[in-house]
């Protein structure tokens, strides 16, 4: 399917995914509405820590280990996306810390994944997510595109169901709702996505540029201090929870015994992913509706590319070479998957 410039396009969500696609298709010519009921950055990509690191990722989470030349390519589109944004790229990259034994296993499996057993990972990168997100709103805005206090309750080709009954005539609708929506109604292919919580803990800043990653936790500089992050599989609340952040705290004390994590606050969001751990990009069997969902732990990093190939699709060009490992509609055969973690 291949939609003229002009034509009327809804997103439905502004987070990273949805604001990165609404900028690329406002800058093609396509008239851009973005929907969502939040607050800007009030959702996981408000939250997240910013970083875009492939190898650090491959190491530490067992499903994107697999994913390393993607996720390359998808932070190789940074530096040009982000130019003329005011998005700043944190190069200072991530440095290994923690017991010998530890960083010897870490060591081990970057040997297995062709890099040298180093501990420093120069190559993964950050941004600062809150201002990211505003950044590409701005971009978006300028490029023509709107932005809507609304929640997307439904779509046919050239009818768009907003919350409290409202229709718009719309053409195309671009699914980015991360963990909402996931009850197929805007689009059946989002059943194969599963909520995962994350709490981070935020404290002043007093780390240098250098993302450390110890056993079990993460330190990401910037604005705030970072802490992160749990993996709370199957739980969509948004709720604080001091308690699933107590092996968090440990970890990090462990690193940093005088932190004092006690001071910190919580923030919570919700990362929605497939049972392969990439999100769904591509055409839904629902007409004229785009996906544009289920980025796990990696929204951030993924935006760039995920912008490219909605833009790609809607515009009939081909959508690249990781179009197949994203279709959206790979799921549709397979069972539902648990989630296991
Ligand atoms: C603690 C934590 C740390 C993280 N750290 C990193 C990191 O360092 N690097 C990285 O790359 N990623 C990180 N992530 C993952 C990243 O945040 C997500 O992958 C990314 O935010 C997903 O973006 P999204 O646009 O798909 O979804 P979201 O940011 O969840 O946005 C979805 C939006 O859709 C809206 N919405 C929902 N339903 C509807 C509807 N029916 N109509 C309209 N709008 C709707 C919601 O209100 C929301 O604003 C982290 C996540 C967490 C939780």
């Amino acid at each position: 399917m291949t939609v003229q410039s002009g034509v009327r396009i809804a997103v439905a969500g502004a987070g990273a995914l949805g604001s990165a696609a609404a900028l690329r298709l406002a800058r093609a010519g396509f008239q851009v509405t973005v929907f969502d009921p939040a607050a800007p950055g009030d959702n996981a990509s408000g939250v997240a820590a910013g970083m875009l690191a492939p190898v650090s990722e491959a190491l530490f989470d067992p499903a994107s280990r697999d994913h390393l030349d993607l996720m390359r390519r998808a932070r190789d589109l940074w530096p040009a996306f982000a130019e003329g944004l005011g998005i700043e790229i944190h190069r200072a990259g991530v440095r290994i810390e923690g017991s010998e034994t530890w960083r010897e296993q870490v060591g081990r499996k970057l040997l297995d994944l062709d890099l040298p057993a180093d501990e420093t990972i120069p190559e993964d990168w950050r941004i600062e997510a809150r201002p990211a997100l505003a950044a590409l709103r701005a971009a978006a805005e300028a490029a023509g595109a709107r932005f809507e206090v609304e929640a997307v309750e439904g779509f046919a080709p050239g009818r768009l169901l907003l919350a409290g009954g409202r229709i718009e005539t719309f053409d195309i609708l671009v699914v980015a709702t991360g963990p909402g929506a996931r009850d197929g109604q805007l689009a059946p292919e989002t059943a194969a996505l599963a909520p995962i919580k994350g709490q981070l803990l935020r404290m002043p800043s007093r780390e240098g540029d250098v993302v450390v990653r110890g056993e079990g936790v993460y330190l990401a500089p910037g604005a705030t201090l970072a802490v992160g992050a749990t993996m709370e599989a199957g739980r969509d609340d948004l709720e604080p929870d001091a308690s699933a952040t107590q092996a968090l705290r440990a970890a990090a004390w462990a690193l940093r015994p005088d932190l004092d994590l006690d001071a910190a606050s919580i923030e919570v969001g919700v990362r929605a992913t497939t049972s392969d751990g990439l999100p769904l990009v591509g055409w839904s069997k629902a007409p004229g509706v785009m996906l544009a969902v289920g980025a796990r732990r990696n929204g951030w990093l993924l935006a760039p590319l995920v912008a490219d190939m909605v833009a790609a699709y809607l515009k009939g060009d081909h959508p690249g070479p990781d179009a197949a490992a994203m279709d959206a509609r790979r799921f549709e055969k397979s069972a539902p998957f648990s989630l296991g973690e």
